[in-house]
């Protein structure tokens, strides 16, 4: 990727304005705004390029503002994710410069790359990249059944989801799979497909979804990550994830195989 470097503003330069800091996104009335930098009081602030969006520039200032602070989780959208990715991207990037300013190895000052998203140590040379994790979800059929889990995390809002984990060091995704399905509920799957793809910023996933066919083996669920898993049929779903995220996705392809095992009378 071309990388164009931070700069102090002049108060000319125009587009769309990702202003972020620990995680969070500036968005007054819910948008990311939009207009010339002096409009916005913007000008001699630092900002960078960190791509392009429905035609303009998107600029980065790492820096938090006093109202509207929020969850980018918001601009999620189920038909256009691209503005989604774009705040991803702003909120990783600030967080990655914040939490990068000195050297893991020597301690001393870094700086921002030029040349690509990375921090540099001026003493040792040593190059830090943006960290982005691996992880996996996966989508199970059983027939004309899907498994679905509350997870700890997700008790309060009781939304109910396919099951997701991170991918461990020397492990392949399918390992992971295979790993993760097995540890959070005791079952064995088979005929592992992958989807696609979905940057998820909380704090830097990059998740992998995957649909599969269950095998053997009856639910338990691991208690320290689960509250409660079980096989719904597609007519009577409890509350799942919203559109525009990729669990919501797997669920309605698995939805479409199930309907299908219904309708064609198929036999495993
Ligand atoms: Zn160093």
């Amino acid at each position: 990727m071309n990388i164009e470097q931070q700069l102090h503003l002049t108060g000319n330069e125009k587009g769309y304005w990702f202003v972020s800091q620990n995680g969070r996104l500036w968005l007054p009335n819910g948008k990311v705004p939009f207009g010339q930098a002096n409009e916005l009081g913007f000008s001699h602030e630092i900002a960078q390029p960190i791509g392009e969006w429905n035609g303009q520039t998107a600029w980065l200032i790492c820096k938090e503002m006093n109202s509207s602070m929020s969850s980018i989780k918001c601009l999620l959208n189920r038909d256009d994710p691209s503005l989604f990715y774009m705040a991803g991207r702003a909120v990783q990037l600030s967080e990655f410069y914040r939490s990068h300013k000195y050297c893991g190895y020597c301690g001393h000052n870094m700086h921002i790359s030029h040349k690509e998203w990375c921090c540099l140590c001026d003493n040792c040379n040593e190059r830090y990249y943006p960290q982005i994790s691996p992880s996996i979800i996966v989508a199970i059929r059983n027939k004309n059944k899907i498994l679905l889990a509350k997870h700890a995390r997700h008790n309060k809002d009781n939304l109910f989801t396919v099951l997701a984990g991170f991918t461990e060091i020397g492990e392949t995704m399918e390992n992971a799979v295979e790993r993760e399905v097995f540890e959070e509920s005791k079952i064995k799957i088979k005929n592992i497909r992958y989807v696609g793809s979905q940057p998820w910023p909380f704090p830097n996933s990059l998740m992998m979804a995957y649909l599969a066919d269950y095998d053997s083996g009856d639910i338990q669920i691991d208690k320290n990550e689960l509250v409660e898993a079980a096989w719904y049929h597609y007519s009577q779903l409890p509350k799942i994830p919203e559109y525009g995220t990729i669990a919501r996705r797997l669920i309605e392809d698995t939805i479409v195989l199930c309907r299908e095992y219904d309708e064609l009378g198929k036999n495993e």
